[in-house]
C-alpha cells in the first residue's frame, strides 16, 4: 500500500529545507519503527510503502507527525491517460460505496511531458466518472469528496485525504524544558511548542509523601502520551518536599504559591542548563488562577534569565481542553490526584504581587541550598 504525505510549512523554508526534510524523515522512521516501510521523497511529497498488515501502524504514525499538512492512501498507476482515468473511476466507485453523492477532480501535472494538462485531466477524468458512476454528480464549490490526481514520476490518484498536525518537525527548533504538572494545561503547552519544532524535556516537582505515588505515575503517563508526538520525552522528577515545608514555615501565607512558583522556575532553569534545553515552557494562562495574574507571573520569573514560553497565555480553558482531548491527555489529566501546588495553598492568595517584595521574601527563605540539592537528587526517566 502506498501513502502520500504532503509537507506543509516546510516548503517555505528555503535554504533550510534540506535540513527540515531530513529531520522529518528521521521522525517518520522512528514512528514507523517495527513496520516494514519504504520512504521516498520527491519535491514536497513523501511516499511511504507498507505491506497491508502494517497499514494501521503507519496511519497511527502519520497522525502523530508534526510537519505534514495531510496524507492519503493513494493508487499508483502508469503515466498514461487511460490508466489515470481508470484509477479515477475506481476511486469514484469507492466514494459511491461510502454513499457520497458529489465530487470534483483536482489535478496537478508536475511532469509536463504528460499529454494532458491539469485542466485536460480534470475534464476527461470528470467526464469518465460521470459516465461510469451515475450516482455521482459534480459540485465544484462544495463537493463531498475530492478525487486528486498528481502526475509525477508515476501517476497518483486518491480521494481520502486526512488532515495532518501541520507545524514543523520536532527537533528543528532545539529543546525546551516543560514544567509538567498533572493538570490539563501543561501537556497542551508542551504539545504546542513541539508543533513549532521543539524537542521536549519535562520536569515535575512533587512533595512526596504529601503527594501520592499515583500522582507521580499520572505525570509519567502524561509524559508518555506527549512523547508519542515528540519522539520521546525525558522526564526529570524533583522532590520539593523540604522546599515546600520551608516556604510554609517561613513565608506569609498569602505568598506561598507565588514563592513556590519562583522556586520551581529557579530549579527549572538550572535543570534546563544541565540537560541542554534552551528555554522553559509552562502551561500558564493569563488570570486563569491567582498565581497567573500579570503581576504574579512577573514575580514567578523574576529570579531567572532564561526565556520562558507560555503558549497558552491567551487561550481560554475551553480551547485548551479541546486540544487536550484531541491529543489524548485529557482523560489522564482529570484523574483526581493532588498536585503539590494544592498543598498548603492559601485561601486568600496574593493577587498582585510586587516583584521587589517577592525577591525579599524569597531571599529570607534561604532555600538556594535546598533547591540545589533537590536538583542533584533528581531522577530521570525516558518515556
Ligand atoms: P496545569 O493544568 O498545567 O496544572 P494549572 O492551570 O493547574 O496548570 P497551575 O497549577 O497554577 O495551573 O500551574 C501553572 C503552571 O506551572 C503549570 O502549567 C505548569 O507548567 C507549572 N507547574 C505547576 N505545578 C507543577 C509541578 N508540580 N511540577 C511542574 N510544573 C508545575
Ligand atoms: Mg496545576
Amino acid at each position: 500500500m502506498t501513502y502520500l504525505l504532503k509537507l506543509g510549512e516546510l516548503t517555505l523554508k528555503g535554504g533550510n529545507r534540506g535540513e527540515f526534510e531530513k529531520v522529518l524523515k528521521r521522525n517518520l522512521r522512528a514512528l514507523l519503527k517495527g513496520a516494514t516501510a519504504k520512504i521516498s521523497v520527491t519535491n514536497g511529497r513523501y511516499f511511504v510503502d507498507v505491506p497491508e498488515e502494517h497499514a494501521e501502524q503507519a496511519e497511527r504514525a502519520f497522525f502523530r507527525l508534526f510537519g505534514i499538512t495531510g496524507w492519503a492512501l493513494t493508487q499508483v498507476s502508469d503515466k498514461t491517460v487511460d490508466a489515470v482515468i481508470d484509477a479515477c473511476i475506481e476511486e469514484a466507485h469507492i466514494l459511491e460505496r461510502k454513499n457520497i453523492k458529489t465530487f470534483k477532480i483536482e489535478a496537478r501535472r508536475a511532469d509536463k511531458s504528460f499529454p494532458l494538462d491539469s485542466y485536460g485531466i480534470m475534464a476527461s477524468a470528470g467526464r469518465a466518472v460521470l459516465e461510469n458512476v451515475p450516482a455521482l454528480k459534480v459540485n465544484i464549490k462544495m463537493p463531498e469528496a475530492v478525487i486528486s490526481v498528481e502526475i509525477r514520476e508515476k501517476a497518483y490518484v486518491y480521494s481520502n485525504s486526512v488532515k495532518g498536525l501541520r507545524g514543523l518537525p520536532v527537533g528543528t527548533a532545539g529543546r525546551g524544558l516543560l514544567l509538567l504538572s498533572g493538570g490539563i494545561d501543561s501537556p497542551v503547552a508542551g504539545f504546542l511548542m513541539a508543533g513549532r519544532g521543539m524537542g521536549i524535556d519535562a520536569v515535575h516537582f512533587h512533595a512526596y509523601p504529601f503527594t501520592s505515588d499515583e500522582a507521580r505515575q499520572k505525570v509519567a503517563k502524561l509524559a508518555e502520551i506527549l512523547g508519542g508526538y515528540t519522539m520521546g520525552v525525558r522526564l526529570h522528577i524533583i522532590r520539593f518536599t523540604d522546599i515546600q515545608t520551608r516556604i510554609k514555615e517561613c513565608a506569609p501565607f498569602p505568598w506561598t504559591t507565588v514563592l513556590l512558583r519562583m522556586a520551581m522556575m529557579k530549579a527549572a532553569e538550572n535543570t534546563a542548563r544541565r540537560c541542554g534545553a534552551k528555554c522553559i515552557i509552562t502551561g500558564e494562562s493569563l488570570s486563569q488562577v491567582a498565581s497567573q495574574t500579570v503581576e504574579n507571573i512577573a514575580c514567578t520569573q523574576s529570579l531567572i534569565s532564561m526565556t520562558v514560553f507560555r503558549p497558552l497565555i491567551g487561550m481560554d480553558k475551553e480551547s485548551i481542553v479541546r486540544i487536550a482531548e484531541k491529543i489524548g491527555t485529557y482523560k489522564t489529566s482529570i484523574l483526581p490526584y493532588e498536585d503539590c501546588c494544592m498543598l498548603f495553598s492559601p485561601e486568600h492568595p496574593i493577587l498582585r504581587g510586587d516583584v521587589k517584595e517577592a525577591l525579599t521574601l524569597f531571599e529570607k527563605l534561604d532555600i538556594d541550598g535546598l533547591i540545589k540539592r533537590s536538583i542533584e537528587e533528581r531522577v530521570m526517566y525516558r518515556l
